[in-house]
């Protein structure tokens, strides 16, 4: 791996961060704060939150088996994937590399910063090879990303591939885990202590049932996630988000309910899947959801909005021609999309 210095931008290396009142002074013992121009009534809103989230911090590090000095917490994964690319891509110099398909916020924040994006095609098994990956980067190569479970398709990535990528890339790897609660596989958390150049992306979005409150986590070497905070906005998790997820953490055997049920789920909707006229073909998943390849998926996509029945039509996706992707609902919901299909 190069180093840290080599790998940042040069001026947020150089960066020296807005300093807030709450970082400043954030003991506990003080009973008059007159420092932050806040108005001293309607408590508790009236007061900034915490900018590092370190009683968040302290609940998610054990449960994520890392130290709170390795967790960044964003408004939603975006915020995490967006500041990657401030952090490490100079505009109009740098690049990235990831897979085709995948996850459609890679590109929008690389566009948005002006950084070139190069893409591998998945195989027909939407998996990839390391050597690919390496073949299409050169020395402006900053960030590779790679998610897995990956999202269109459904399926986790070739282990193997993902840990020779990080063996052998001199810049940083960025994995992405928003559905890895739905997976078998171990999480790639276990990794951190042996790659410096590995990012886990983790969120509250999918598993976690908390896609409202926008909270998104990255988890990485102290050093990476140093430079994460240094240039994110002070305030960037509000403190409703913070007491929300502090509450769910207090009772993530909810969550392992949730996953369960979901999971049993999934399995009786690919196998009814399968059995429907208008299905051709259901791709493995290791996720909340799965990718159908359909006889038409504009007829039955549109077919379905009109039965008040929402699905994503992906049939303009690269390896995706006429798939539709199904979200697990509850059961009744799934019952809903199955009786419409059947129907069709
Ligand atoms: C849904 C999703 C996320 C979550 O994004 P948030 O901003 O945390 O809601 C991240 N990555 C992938 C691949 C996703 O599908």
């Amino acid at each position: 791996m190069k180093t840290l210095k080599e790998l940042t931008r040069p001026n947020i290396w150089a960066l020296k961060p807005y300093s807030s009142a709450r970082d400043e002074y954030s003991g506990k013992e003080a009973s008059v704060f007159l420092d932050a121009n806040e108005n001293p009534y309607n408590a508790p809103n009236n007061r900034y939150p915490d900018p590092l989230q370190g009683e968040l911090k302290r609940k998610i590090a054990p449960v994520k088996k890392v130290f709170p000095a390795q967790i960044f917490l964003g408004n939603g994964s975006d915020e995490a994937i967006d500041l990657m690319f401030r952090a490490f891509c100079r505009p109009g110099v740098d690049n990235v590399v990831a897979v085709e398909p995948t996850y459609g916020m890679y590109l929008v924040c690389a566009e948005v910063n002006d950084v070139e994006y190069r893409n591998v095609k998945l195989d027909a098994d939407f998996q990839f090879k390391a050597d690919d990956m390496l073949a299409a980067a050169d020395g402006n190569t900053k960030l590779m990303f790679l998610c897995s479970p990956n999202n269109p398709t459904g399926n986790n990535l070739d282990r193997k591939e993902i840990l020779s990528l990080l063996e052998r890339f001199e810049g940083l790897v960025i994995v992405d885990e928003a559905y890895s609660d739905f997976s078998d596989e171990p999480s790639f958390l276990t990794e951190l202590e042996r790659y410096p150049n590995l990012v886990v992306l983790q969120t509250f979005s999918k598993a976690w049932g908390c896609a409202a409150i926008r909270l998104g986590m990255a988890f990485a070497s102290s050093d990476i996630i140093g430079i994460l905070n240094k240039i994110k906005y002070p305030y960037n998790i509000n403190r409703l988000t913070q007491e929300e997820a502090i509450r769910m953490m207090e009772q993530h055997y909810q969550v392992k309910q949730w996953v369960k049920s979901l999971l049993e789920e999934r399995g009786r909707m690919i196998e009814e899947f399968k059995k429907l006229k208008c299905c051709c073909y259901v791709y493995p998943t290791d996720a909340n959801f799965f990718l159908a390849k359909v006889s038409d998926a504009k007829k039955i996509y549109d077919y379905l909005v009109d039965n008040g029945i929402i699905v994503r039509n992906r049939t303009n996706v690269t390896l995706c021609h006429n798939c539709l992707r199904i979200t697990i609902g509850t059961r009744p919901e799934n019952d809903a999309l199955l009786e419409a299909l059947k129907q069709y």
